[in-house]
């Protein structure tokens, strides 16, 4: 079967307030992407019977496949499964199953089990169970003229370990659908506009089951092909051909063409290198280390970052000189370029990377202006240094700083600077 249709109902008044962002929603949508599902509609609505009976009523009629998260826990807030019950009419009964799961869960926890807690092992006679080895409440498939309706827990973890050992196996052989393929290119240096000025003709080219979209991100823009169709082999031979001929209209700005972000590049960069690198971090306190240590095996090629916020630590950990921050100030292009330099020795590394800078909302003076970042790259022959200037609030320039400053670090090491 082609073109299965989708909806995804998130269930909880938490989702309504904002108070849980629904991550939930955007998993399960990329999981069903992967089988050339197409998600068409995305609904959260609180814990209530009538809306979750109306968004039932009103899927149902778009979709022949639709996910429900939320509202399965033992409290009173969580009614779905009474209700599901109910609208595909038919009545709860224990499932011998989930009970001896149970038990056994209160039983290693040596909590008592209570009442509510037993209800959870009783499940409507009219579904098939989705069993929940990471939690109390199973999942549950319904079957109800012809179309498919799942739900699942709210806690991400017990829903996506349902999702991928009971769910996505039956739906992936029922609905076979089409092969849903993505390319990339991620760039770097270059407005989206600008990109979409180069890019005016091979978009006028692209066949219909071929979308290229521009994802903008603090200074890169991910440019993504997305190909729909039945034969995945042929689709994999177009996209990666308009993927080249982008890549060699953009060539100046690209930097991967892989869908991963800048710390995952740059890390296996310097791994593939068999080299080292170390960080003397001041304005950005140890953020671009938490994004080097973001990427699984980093070990092998990163050793640390030196978090020197105040000028003690620039000047007695990492050895710049007192006249250097007398004349120049913290923020200054001797600074960083001493700064990474002192990494380079303190940390015994072969690459470095130094940021000094004033992220705001205060802090600016005539000379340095608040979003002025100065940056260091070093080896241990050379250092190059680099003006930045951010113009958003204090954590967006600090997301910015970090990011640029793996930019330029990845730059330096691969010899484009
Ligand atoms: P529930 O199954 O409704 O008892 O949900 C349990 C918990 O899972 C909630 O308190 C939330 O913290 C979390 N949760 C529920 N729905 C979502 C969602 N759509 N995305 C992320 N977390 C969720
Ligand atoms: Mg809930």
């Amino acid at each position: 079967m082609s073109n299965v249709k989708a909806a995804i109902v998130t269930i909880g008044d938490e989702l309504l307030i904002g108070q849980t962002i629904d991550t939930n929603s955007a998993w399960i949508a990329q999981e069903l992407n992967k089988l050339g599902i197409d998600v068409i509609r995305r609904v959260a609505v609180g814990d209530t019977k009538e809306a979750i009976v109306s968004a039932l009523d009103e899927e149902l009629q778009h979709v022949s496949l639709l996910l429900l998260t939320g509202g399965l826990g033992p409290t009173s807030d969580d009614i779905t499964k009474p209700l599901l019950c109910e609208y595909f009419g038919g009545k709860l009964v224990v499932n011998q199953d989930v009970l001896g799961h149970l038990m056994e869960i209160f039983e290693r926890r040596k909590r008592m089990i209570l009442e509510r807690n037993l209800k959870q092992a009783e499940v409507p006679d009219n579904c098939t169970v989705l069993f929940n080895k990471m939690g109390t409440a199973p999942g549950m498939w319904f079957e109800k003229e012809g179309k498919i309706i799942i739900s699942l827990p709210g806690v991400p973890f017990e829903m996506k370990h349902i999702m991928e050992v009971e769910a996505l196996p039956r739906i992936k052989e029922l609905f076979k659908g089409d092969h849903i393929i993505h390319r990339n290119v991620f760039t770097a240096g270059e407005g989206e506009s600008v990109i979409a000025e180069k890019l005016a003709e091979i978009e006028e080219k692209l066949p219909p089951y071929i979308k290229l979209a521009f994802l903008p991100d603090g200074g890169f823009v991910k440019l993504r092909l997305t190909g729909k169709g039945s034969d995945e082999q042929k689709l994999v031979t177009e996209l990666e051909k308009f993927q080249a001929e982008i890549a060699e209209i953009l060539s100046n700005i690209v930097v991967a063409l892989v869908d991963e972000p800048i710390e995952k590049i740059l890390g296996d960069t310097i791994k593939n290198l068999g080299k080292t690198v170390g960080l003397a971090e001041s304005c950005t306190g140890g953020y671009i280390g938490h994004y080097f240590t973001q990427v699984p095996g980093a070990s092998a090629y990163f050793m640390g970052s030196i978090v020197s916020y105040h000028n003690n630590v620039k000047e007695h950990v990492l050895g710049v000189k007192h006249e250097t921050l007398e004349t120049f100030g913290a923020v200054s292009e001797q600074t960083v370029a001493e700064m990474a330099q002192g990494a380079i020795k303190v940390l015994d590394v072969d690459y470095s990377l130094a940021v000094s800078g004033v992220l705001g909302p205060d802090g600016g003076t005539d000379r340095v202006k608040v979003g002025t970042v100065w940056m260091a790259v070093a080896s241990r022959e050379t250092v190059v240094t680099k003006e930045f200037h951010f113009y958003y609030d204090r954590d967006r320039n600090k997301e910015m700083a970090a990011k640029n400053a793996m930019l330029f670090l990845w730059k330096f090491v691969t010899g484009r600077l």
